[in-house]
């Protein structure tokens, strides 16, 4: 994957596993997961075809934990509302504490692999 650096593999690999399972378990329709770009403008981004793509680090610093689980409840919330609605958010907060379990192994991870 072009913009995934190389201390990240495991990370991204974890990241999809988990992306997958909340999809499949709020029947959301995911399609890819990419690692964006760490010059882009924006940490993360869903389209409407089910591609969401998530920043790992931006040019000054890597991402932190909190950041990355939030941004794939956030991306993931928006296969089901394109907005930000109060059902967007309803979608959203469920995400977050799905995904609440993966927050201390991403945690982890960051700290040993830098
Ligand atoms: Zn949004």
């Amino acid at each position: 994957m072009r913009h995934l650096h190389k201390n990240d593999v495991e990370l991204w690999e974890y990241l999809e596993q988990i992306a997958r399972e909340a999809a499949d378990f709020f029947s959301l329709p995911l399609r890819k997961l990419s690692v964006l770009n760490p010059r882009a403008d924006y940490s993360a981004i869903c389209y409407e075809d089910g591609h969401i793509k998530i920043q790992l680090r931006m040019t000054t610093r890597k991402r932190k934990a909190y950041e990355i689980i939030d941004a794939v409840a956030h991306e993931l919330a928006h296969l089901r509302h394109l907005n930000h609605s109060p059902d967007w958010h309803a979608v959203y907060v469920r995400l977050v504490n799905f995904l609440a379990k993966d927050y201390a192994w991403v945690r982890r991870y960051r700290k040993r692999r830098g």
